[in-house]
């Protein structure tokens, strides 16, 4: 049975709330099953916190093998690259980290913090914070471009703030269990980046016929005024609903793109920047000038129903 180490460094716990409300599987699935030994957990592990400077030192020395790292937040490497802002028993988390990373079979980044930076690591960045192989989408990081774990692979890069609960516990029994997966060109698991956030969205028919929202609360896109960065973003919000029912497009919120490398964006979130009436990102892989023709095109067409919102979304 495969042991995982999980350690949090500059994190808002987001990422061990998503683990929590996993159930297909669940982390206590996952434990109870014999799947995974669960050697430490800063809040689900009983044993006093003493115990997990034993558990580094063991780990450290050999004494106890390591098979899962995974680590939640930001590497913080303030202030003049000592690292010092985020200690751990007077040591730098960014030095535990390494070498923790350095006997582990399998690191996994839980959260985009973690993966490319993330929230901490947004401008002007006071904390010198990077993730742990990318420094948002430069590769580098914490470990190196060329860094390998035990079992050859990068760090997995588990992208979401919070990244989906199923994401992190099918990524952990898929590893528990040896099953094969391919990671994509930011070392995320492809299997759960495969789509954007626009695919699966009740919204999408609005989209199409380039039907706006212009204020919070309504029903139609919000992709051309309320900053929704769905049709540019990688992620399986609206395939695997949060919670079995809903995603932020769902509730009426715009994507933020948080599966990406230079989230948060530096500007305001709910604005979407243009160019003339276009957005200046546009859906992936689609041409501007193309754009232009087709949005003008769609908007001629859009059905009443969607312009008076008489369809439920
Ligand atoms: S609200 Fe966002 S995700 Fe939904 S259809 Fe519009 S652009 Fe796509």
């Amino acid at each position: 049975m495969p042991n995982m180490l999980w350690m949090q460094t500059g994190a808002c716990s987001g990422d061990s709330m998503s683990l929590l409300t996993a159930d297909g599987p669940s982390i206590e699935g996952l434990i109870r099953s014999g799947a995974i030994e669960l050697l430490w957990h800063p809040s689900l592990t009983d044993a006093p916190s003493g115990y997990f400077a034993t558990l580094v030192e063991r780990i450290e020395s050999g004494e106890q093998g390591l098979d899962i790292l995974c680590i939640e937040g930001s590497i913080v490497t303030g202030p003049y690259g000592s690292g010092m802002f985020d200690s751990h028993r007077g040591r730098p988390k960014m030095q535990i980290v390494s070498a923790l990373a350095a006997r582990a079979r399998t690191v996994v980044a839980v959260g985009t913090c973690a993966a490319f930076g993330g929230v901490h690591a947004a401008p002007p960045n006071p904390s010198d914070s990077i993730g742990l192989q990318y420094d948002h989408a430069d590769p580098g990081g914490l470990l190196g471009e060329d860094w390998r774990a035990g079992d050859g692979r990068p760090v997995i890069n588990l992208a979401g703030c919070p990244v989906h609960p199923l994401t992190i516990t099918r990524t952990l029994s898929m590893l528990a269990t040896g099953t094969p997966f391919e990671l994509d060109f930011l070392n995320r698991p492809q299997v759960f980046f495969a789509s954007t956030v626009h695919q699966g969205c009740t919204r999408n028919e609005y989209h199409e016929y380039d039907v706006e929202d212009r204020e919070p609360g309504g029903k139609a896109c919000m992709y051309f005024n309320l900053g929704c960065q769905g049709p540019s973003t990688l992620a399986n919000c609206n395939g695997e609903l949060w919670n079995n029912r809903s995603s932020k497009t769902r509730a009426g919120v715009p994507c933020f793109g948080c599966t990406s490398p230079d989230f948060p964006r530096d500007g305001d979130l709910f604005r979407t920047d243009k160019i003339g009436d276009v957005p200046v990102t546009l859906p992936l892989g689609v041409s501007r000038a193309r754009y232009m023709a087709y949005k003008n095109l769609a908007k001629a067409a859009a059905p009443v129903r969607l312009i008076k919102r008489e369809m439920e979304p």
